[in-house]
């Protein structure tokens, strides 16, 4: 039964309450390999869940454009100090709806259209909103993209420096959603500020392991720093803008009354909730074992012959080329459903194949870690994983449904926050 139980959408919605309830169940059932995603707590559900939906309150804690905010302008403040302390930066802004809109606020911040602007491209690693063609940030801006080398999959920072140099681009983008390998926040800020741009570190993937100490923090070399609140944050779907004193206000500016309207007092609540639990000396723990069931599980397939890109992982990712198990990521990820393990298909650096048809999955540890699975449960996965990429070669249903059936068996002794057996 879902965690906090839903009887009154049981009654007024059946039909919507019966999904949830299949939701749960599938959540709990299943091994959630999906980097991006977690389980959050049965508090932050709560507060997402609370009459703060109710609110408006643009403007900011002390300039409200609509009366009523004696609770919330409280709240607020307390997600940003909150945000302030975890991350330890002078400002944040708790406001933005997403991680895409945190990041458009950016570029209203500092720059006009037509600019240039740097950011990863998708393929190699980063994100729609780092200036990728098909994004409004690559359509309204003039976008120069940087990738990894061929050889080792990594980033090369005199790659990024000569490009940086030769296009002086107003806005430089480091992170992304495919990357395996630590971030050089002090190497992209040398090169930002040669060149007099403002660097932004997007940290939707990895800030919960910033937070936890388990990935060096941008703060203090990136003046502007993004993150989703729902990703290795584990907190609601939301997003935050840090940064220096000095960005403060254009910051500000930017989110309202530049781009949103009211921000959403639910979800500044949950944020809240989620940062005072990452402030927990637990969460330490939590974002250091992310790693280590990463490492382990990237070791065990390594094992299996499995070639990941960059050779392994640093953080909570994992990129692997199957073009050696001679299967497309898109047939290997479809099968892994069935077989009770959730990840995506993903283009790998320089992929031969077509972006809905390629060559990579993209798995990570931060759901399973948040179950309880620990380093000892990792060479397991991989031998599912690699039994059931066999079985989707030879079509073997069975063997698939077998697979999926002591996924079930082994998450069953795994509580999860949002769902309760009884
Ligand atoms: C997830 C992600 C985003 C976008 O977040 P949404 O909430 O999906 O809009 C932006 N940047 C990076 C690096 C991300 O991983």
């Amino acid at each position: 039964m879902h965690q906090p139980p839903i009887p009154h959408v049981a009654r007024t919605d059946p039909e919507i309450a019966s999904l949830i309830e299949h939701e749960a169940r599938r959540e709990f059932e299943k091994i959630r390999l999906i980097p991006s995603e977690n389980y959050v707590s049965v508090a932050v559900l709560e507060a997402s869940g609370s009459v703060l939906t109710n609110k408006y309150s643009e403007g900011y804690p002390g300039r409200r454009y609509y009366e009523g905010q004696q609770f919330v302008d409280v709240i607020e403040t307390m997600a940003v100090q909150r945000a302030q302390a975890l991350f330890g930066v002078e400002h944040a802004n708790v406001q933005p709806y997403s991680g895409s809109p945190a990041n458009l606020a950016v570029y209203l911040a500092f720059a006009q259209p037509g600019d240039t602007i740097m950011g990863m491209s998708l393929p190699m690693g980063g994100h729609l909103t780092h200036g990728w063609p098909v994004s409004v940030t690559g359509k309204w801006f003039r976008s120069v993209q940087y990738g990894v080398r061929a050889d080792t999959g990594r980033l090369d920072l005199d790659e990024v420096r000569d490009l940086a140099r030769r296009e002086r681009p107003k806005l430089i983008f480091c992170g992304g959603t495919a990357i395996p390998r630590t971030i050089d926040f002090p190497a992209f800020a040398e090169i930002a500020a040669e060149v007099g741009a403002v660097l932004v570190a997007d940290i939707a993937h990895i800030a919960g392991l910033i937070a936890g100490g388990a990935h060096p923090s941008p703060a203090g070399h990136a003046g502007v720093i993004t993150t989703t609140t729902h990703k290795t944050l584990r907190g609601p779907r939301g997003a935050m803008i840090m940064s220096t004193a000095e960005h403060a206000k254009a910051l500000d500016k930017a989110v309202f009354p530049g781009l949103q309207g009211g921000p959403h007092d639910h979800t500044t609540a949950a944020i809240a909730v989620a940062l005072h639990e990452a402030a927990q000396p637990g969460f330490r723990d939590y974002a250091h074992q992310v790693v280590a069931n990463a490492r382990a599980l990237g070791g065990a397939l390594t094992a299996r012959g499995y070639d990941l890109v960059s050779g392994g992982t640093d953080n909570h990712l994992i990129l692997v080329d199957l073009t050696r198990q001679g299967i497309g990521g898109k047939p290997a990820a479809r099968a892994l459903d069935r077989a009770g393990i959730e990840l995506n298909y993903n283009t790998v650096p320089y992929d031969p194949r077509k972006p809905f048809d390629p060559s990579g999955i993209r798995l990570g540890t931060p759901a399973i870690t948040t179950r309880g699975l620990g380093e000892e449960h990792m060479p397991a996965i991989a031998a599912w994983m690699d039994d059931a990429i066999a079985a989707a070669a030879k079509e073997d249903e069975a063997a698939l449904d077998r697979i999926a059936h002591e996924v079930r068996d082994l998450m069953a002794a795994f509580p999860m926050a949002g769902w309760t057996t009884v």
